[in-house]
């Protein structure tokens, strides 16, 4: 029996590749089942799911449904202060598209897959203490309900209660353990650009949209049902932050004079930005992610990163992926998979940390930079010419499955060759792209 501590995205596809391979597998989660009451309203109601996402749902069939639900974005529509659009694509092939899908509809599909599986799921057990024994660990739980504590015995447990896991403040109190937490000065909080006429939507679908403002911006991804979900994010303070745009006129004001295409289609807008809540963002690393044969921890547990490359859905799909392949390498010896799989993980979530830092300086100010935009034009051109010699690091994070730190260092050895060219020129014209030779970056 396998006890797996969180049905979010990660402890429920983990669960799905469990009990497909004959596990018995339980789940504790702390909320009730979202499948009854629709609990995530305010909280990223849509994510961006790639490549390495969709390959850990392919192998257990379940893409495809998915599928059906998702909305293809085939690249960034920028949205500047003077209201032009600039497009730029996410790659040059078919398949190089990323896909907004709902996640609320993504947690129960893969939680109703679970269930199909015969996987038992405990609503409403929030997790508070982990104790560890020679050859057993008991999991305390405290039922939101009944309002009484649980004590389950388990042999082995994954941990996938996200950023804030009580598996891992509670498993590794007096180990040598590792770990930073690292709030940024910005927060987020999530608006609406409701669907027009008939279900229709009101600007590009098939889209990711920014209004880049330098110290902040607004985002919007979209909905089946004509919708966008925006995200805003801004300091908590400053001159220009949460903290100071807070009265009808001050909104009023700051989406005026910064987004003024997306607030007039925001006929609730004053209402929303009070409504909703302002949240934190937060990227967490610790070392080591398992505890002998007995508990290891999948997802944001172990590896929450910014939100910025819109990955950390799709890094922990990959846990589970590269998880599951272990544990078929050596069936039921569970300290040698943990020990294999922090080994095979831990160096790539640390990756995805760096570049979702990274690409927060990007999309904040970088997408309206015009030696950037060159330098992004270049990119593109060397990668239409010379295919699999040069892919953009961000195609190589997003649409193919090679290690994230194989990604990041790629891209760096691939940035002083694209500032080099960049310095020599104004205009994208004045490189001769058939003389122009690739260093071996892979
Ligand atoms: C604003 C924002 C936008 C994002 N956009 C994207 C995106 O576009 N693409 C992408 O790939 N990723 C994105 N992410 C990241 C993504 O949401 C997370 O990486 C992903 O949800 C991690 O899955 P998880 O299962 O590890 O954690 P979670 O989804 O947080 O699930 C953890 C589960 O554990 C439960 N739990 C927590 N504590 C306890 C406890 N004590 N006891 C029992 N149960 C507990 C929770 O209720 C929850 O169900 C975004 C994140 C944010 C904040």
């Amino acid at each position: 029996m396998i006890t797996i501590v969180g049905a979010g995205l990660a402890g429920s596809l983990m669960a799905v590749y469990l009990a497909k391979k004959g596990y018995a597998v339980q789940i504790y989660e702390r909320r009730p089942d979202m499948r009854i009451n629709n609990w995530e309203r305010g909280r990223s109601i849509n994510l961006a799911i790639s490549q390495r996402g969709i390959h850990a749902l392919e192998q257990v069939n379940l893409w495809q449904d998915i599928l059906k639900i998702a909305i293809p974005m085939r690249g960034r529509m920028i949205h500047d202060r003077q209201q032009n659009l600039t497009f730029q694509p996410y790659g040059i092939h078919e398949h190089e598209v990323i896909y907004s899908v709902s996640r609320s509809a993504l947690n129960i599909a893969l939680m109703n897959a679970a269930e199909q599986l015969g996987v038992s799921m405990h609503f409403n057990h929030r997790c508070i203490n982990v104790e560890k024994h020679e050859n057993h660990v008991n999991l305390y739980f405290w039922h939101e309900i009944e309002n009484k504590e649980i004590i389950h015995t388990a042999n082995t447990v994954i941990g996938a209660d996200g950023a804030f896991s009580a598996i891992r403040q509670n498993t590794f109190k007096l180990e040598r353990f590792t770990y930073s937490q690292t709030f940024l000065d910005w927060g987020y909080k999530e608006l609406t650009i409701p669907a027009g006429e008939n279900g229709s939507f009101q600007i590009e679908k098939n889209a990711l949209h920014i209004w880049p403002r330098h110290d902040y911006m607004l985002i919007a991804l979209p909905n089946t049902d004509g919708s966008f979900t925006c995200t805003l994010f801004l300091p908590f303070e400053g001159e220009i932050s949460f903290e100071n745009i807070a009265t009808d006129d001050q909104i009023n004001a700051f989406f005026e004079q910064n987004f003024p295409d997306a607030k007039a289609l925001m006929p609730n807008l004053i209402q929303e930005y009070k409504a909703n809540p302002v949240s934190t963002l937060v990227y967490i690393q610790c070392s080591p992610w398992y505890y002998k044969d007995k508990i290891a921890l999948i997802g944001d547990a172990c590896h929450a990163v910014v939100p910025f490359y819109g990955q950390g859905a799709n890094a922990s799909f990959e846990d589970c992926f590269v998880l599951q392949s272990i544990i078929d390498k050596y069936p039921n010896q569970w300290g040698r998979i943990f020990e294999e799989y922090h080994k095979a993980r831990k160096i790539n979530a640390d990756a995805i940390c760096q570049l979702a830092l990274q690409n927060f300086v990007e999309m904040q100010s970088k997408v309206a930079d015009k030696k950037f935009l060159l330098r992004k034009q270049i990119e593109q051109k060397l990668y239409e010419k010379h295919g699999k010699k040069f892919t953009p690091q961000y195609n190589l994070v997003t649409h193919t499955n090679i290690p994230y730190s194989e990604a990041l260092r790629i891209g760096k050895l691939q940035d002083g060759f694209l500032q080099e060219l960049a310095n020599r020129i104004n205009d994208i014209s004045e490189l001769d792209f058939d003389k122009i030779q690739i260093p071996q970056f892979e």
